[in-house]
């Protein structure tokens, strides 16, 4: 799906803003931080847009963020290629050595069995450590 469809399938306007910013993310295929999504997105950067487009995208359902750790957040595409699936439903890992966050597809997170009256809302699974990449470079 082009970064059209996707706006066009959520009812969402059109900006160009809002296509460069889901292009980025559809051209990195991981999950990128404000920093990493200004690089791509060059001279279309714009602080204010980008979180009011960060806002309007993750509540249609087209992206989902990630706290990483107390100073990083990632965003990442939801699945609107595959039947659109917009729960965020698997495990996030943050690599504390090369700070790349992987979306682990693989790892479901279960729904919780709140206490009666609890509300959720969000809920993550965010795991730190060592990626596979840094693992075997320490080798
Ligand atoms: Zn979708
Ligand atoms: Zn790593
Ligand atoms: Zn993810």
């Amino acid at each position: 799906m082009t970064a059209s469809d996707i706006l066009d399938h959520h009812q969402v306007k059109k900006t160009t803003p809002r296509v460069a910013l889901i292009q980025a993310m559809q051209e990195a295929r991981v999950p990128l931080s404000e920093n990493e999504i200004k690089e791509r997105m060059g001279e279309l950067y714009d602080r204010a847009t980008f979180y009011r487009s960060v806002q309007t995208l993750s509540s249609a359902g087209i992206i989902h963020r990630i706290v990483a750790d107390n100073v990083m957040v990632k965003y990442a595409l939801n699945n609107c290629e595959n039947g659109h699936h917009h729960q965020v439903d698997h495990a996030h890992f943050f690599c504390r050595q090369c700070h790349h966050l992987y979306c682990l597809k693989s790892i479901k997170v279960q729904t919780l069995d709140l206490p009666s009256g609890f509300v959720d809302e969000e809920h993550d699974l965010v795991i730190r450590g060592i990626c596979d990449q840094c693992n075997s470079q320490l080798k």
